[in-house]
């Protein structure tokens, strides 16, 4: 973005009559796994926990394959533009032997739609047989998985000031992970110099095995394996105690707050104005769309708000801080922030244009921004990454959508029955 403010546009490719709207910067989300809009809302899986609903789900998921990924990533990245998100990250853990290289089939799948992309080389070193809860055939082994990692980053990672493609290293959690794998994965980052991402603190059963395994609480262990520090960001933290809160914020890590799949899986409210006010770098997340189901990041900044006012008083929890978690927190987690997430020169052209009319927005007068989000549900009219429009008067621009949606529906099928 070269210029804000008033007068003479400059001359420009494409110009947008906003006016009557609210314009705000792209939405950034922090925690997803695209894959899994291939067994959303999955009937059997109702009912359970976080622990059980992975037992569950990962012999599904165990047939994902290289067009899987591709084309659950498209129509899921196309999801997120609909509502206002320009930027996401993607944490891939799950490798299918014989599966073939997911991560360079969900960046093929970004880049087609023109979103800013964040995906993490995720991974599972620990299967049932060793203690862990994923089965044998969807986790690799510790060496493997860090060349993968390196492949994956010197192929992908794109250091330059407007990025489209940067990568991160994943473990996917403290309980599907060797320890050792922690601490290598905190060095190899630090090599390449690129971020880190986990689930960490999700609910009491990640307590309590934390406590049973390590022998501490989460935050010691993440100190234990090189991980608190500010090229960290984790997702969920909703089981921190108060001293917990005061390390994380002193080690300016980053959390994904993902309050519709916290609430959907029972896991409890993350204590998000706690964190903040610790120096937390709080964004949102859309979580999984197996347990959010829904990938609306303009949703979660509602849940956010309400969950906020609730917590921490109606005073407290306003649209304009659910608004700064989905936009500066998120580029505070991704390391970015001054370059997206906001309106500001210098920063890339990632905006979203929201009408605020039609009978949801009637009365709202002042104050366009708690109206956006007190009002609703809102989609974006106009999302525009990187300067190109991905969403136009509410609809996406691609001409591959019926064909993508199409595509979706046999191969969400064809996992399913990998169940009977
Ligand atoms: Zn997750």
């Amino acid at each position: 973005m070269s210029a804000v403010g008033t007068g003479t546009p400059p001359v420009a490719r494409e110009s947008i009559d906003a006016s009557g709207c609210l314009v705000t910067p792209g939405l950034v989300n922090v925690h997803h796994h695209l894959y899994q809009n291939l067994t959303r809302a999955y009937g059997p899986m109702t009912d359970s926990a976080l622990f059980g609903w992975l037992r569950t789900l990962y012999p599904l998921w165990s047939v994902l394959n290289e067009e899987s990924a591709h084309v659950s990533a498209w129509v899921g990245l196309a999801e997120l533009a609909m509502a206002g998100c320009t930027t996401s990250s993607d944490h891939l853990y799950l490798h299918p032997r014989d599966g073939g290289d997911l991560l360079s089939a969900e960046i093929a799948a970004a880049r087609d739609i023109g979103m800013r992309f964040h995906p993490t080389y995720g991974s599972m070193s620990l299967s049932e047989k060793d203690g862990g809860l994923p089965p044998d055939n969807v986790v690799q082994d510790h060496d493997e998985i860090l060349a993968a990692s390196e492949r994956a980053v010197k192929q992908h990672h794109d250091r330059t000031h407007g990025a489209m493609v940067r990568v991160a290293l994943a473990p996917c959690s403290p309980f599907s992970v060797t320890k050792q794998l922690m601490v290598d994965s905190a060095t190899l980052a630090e090599q390449l110099d690129v971020r880190l991402h986990t689930h960490f603190a999700e609910n009491d059963e990640d307590d309590s095995y934390s406590l049973e395994k390590f022998g501490c609480r989460p935050t010691q262990y993440l100190q234990e394996v090189g991980w608190l520090h500010d090229r960290v960001w984790l997702a969920h933290c909703v089981k921190p105690n108060d001293d917990e809160v005061r390390r994380l914020g002193m080690a300016g890590v980053g959390v994904a707050h993902c309050p519709s799949s916290n609430l959907i899986l029972s896991s409890g409210i993350a204590p998000v104005v706690k964190l903040r006010a610790a120096g937390v770098h709080v964004g949102l997340g859309v979580d999984g769309s197996s347990s959010a189901d829904s990938a609306s990041l303009w949703l979660e900044a509602r849940q956010a708000m309400l969950l906020a006012k609730l917590v921490s008083g109606a005073a407290v929890g306003t649209a304009r801080m659910a608004l700064e978690m989905a936009t500066r927190g998120g580029a505070g987690c991704l390391g970015r922030l001054g370059e997206i997430g906001e309106l500001s020169v210098g920063c890339v052209g990632d905006v979203v244009v929201w009408s605020l009319d039609g009978p949801q927005y009637a009365g709202v007068v002042t104050d366009p921004i708690e109206g956006w989000l007190r009002c609703g549900p809102a989609t974006a009219k106009h999302t525009i990454v990187n300067g190109v429009s991905v969403v136009r008067h509410h609809q996406l621009v691609s001409n591959k959508v019926d064909a993508m949606l199409s595509n979706h529906a046999r191969l969400a099928r064809h996992m399913q029955s990998a169940a009977q």
